[in-house]
């Protein structure tokens, strides 16, 4: 049996299951302080049976270094009562299970890789374009880490000239592509929601531009197979369609000429963050000497 956590901000969804896609058993609760959301979470795996692994998937920043003391902590978060918060080694010690542990988004494209819009592919991005923007890079089947987990949305990117006297809102860089492009950064360069504002206004080029640079950007820089981008904010209709062709221009031929880069809808839905992170549980099981 495996058990999963993804771990946002605003609610924990818990799931256990026999096998990455098959969920058994699914429950959401809401994010309050550290000790409560923690232990309600453990209380409801003791009511099932034991797990064998859990998987964590957590808003970030996390620390994913596996030598490092404090591996499985949430980092410097400004959600009040999490910064330090070590939630892996709060259920390695209360479950007495392997725990697999990476970023939400990092679970999220790992599942959308193996069984959701990237099945068949081995290099995916996931982006989520929310109340921030999130990436997740699996490359070769593998979630990607480095010093860190990938940060992307928190790249800069080109703006319109007429667009420059908007400050941005990301906190650390202002005009970062989360500063103009995230559901915050809409609602205050032009008041309203993107599904909001009409489909004539120019809000939706501008952002479809902004995530385009994101997609072409990774594409010239890893070869991802497929970018998927979910989140709120592409939930606006037409907006998937206006990124492809702002990305098609911006590339001006060059990558698309005989490649396989595509810009994908999610397929997993809600279920991808938590799919994964059953994944994460999976792949946390040890080898048994036979199968090494
Ligand atoms: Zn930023």
């Amino acid at each position: 049996m495996l058990g999963a956590i993804e771990a946002g901000g605003t609610k924990f969804v818990l799931a256990v299951g026999h096998s990455p896609t098959e969920i058994a058993d699914r429950h959401v609760i809401p994010t309050r302080q550290p000790d409560e959301t923690l232990a309600e979470a453990l209380e409801w795996f003791r009511r099932h049976d034991r797990v064998d692994a859990l998987g964590i998937g957590s808003f970030g920043p996390v620390d994913l270094d596996p030598s490092s003391a404090t591996w499985g902590h949430i980092g410097n978060t400004p959600k009040q009562g999490w910064a330090g918060c070590d939630i892996a080694g709060y259920f390695a010690g209360s479950l007495g299970v392997p725990i697999g542990f990476d970023t939400d988004v990092n679970a999220a494209a790992l599942a959308e890789a193996k069984s959701g819009a990237g099945r068949g592919v081995s290099s995916l991005a996931y982006i989520t374009v929310g109340t921030g923007i999130g990436g997740g890079l699996v490359i070769g089947g593998w979630p990607v880490h480095g010093a860190a987990h990938p940060e992307m949305g928190h790249i800069f990117v080109q703006r319109p000239h007429a667009e420059m006297g908007f400050a941005g809102v990301c906190k650390h860089h202002g005009a970062c592509l989360e500063g103009v492009a995230s559901g915050p950064a809409i609602l205050a360069r032009w008041g309203a929601t993107l599904s909001d504002l009409s489909p004539t206004h120019e809000a939706h080029g501008i952002v479809a531009g902004y995530l385009a640079q994101l997609c072409h950007n990774l594409f010239a820089i890893t070869a991802v197979e497929a970018v998927v981008l979910g989140g709120g904010v592409m939930k606006t209709p037409g907006l998937i369609g206006l990124v492809r062709q702002e990305a098609l221009r911006l590339d001006n031929g060059y990558l698309a000429a005989g490649a396989r880069h595509q810009i994908v809808t999610p397929e997993l839905g809600d279920n991808a963050g938590i799919t994964g992170a059953l994944m994460l549980a999976d792949q946390a099981i040890p080898l048994a000497p036979a199968q090494m």
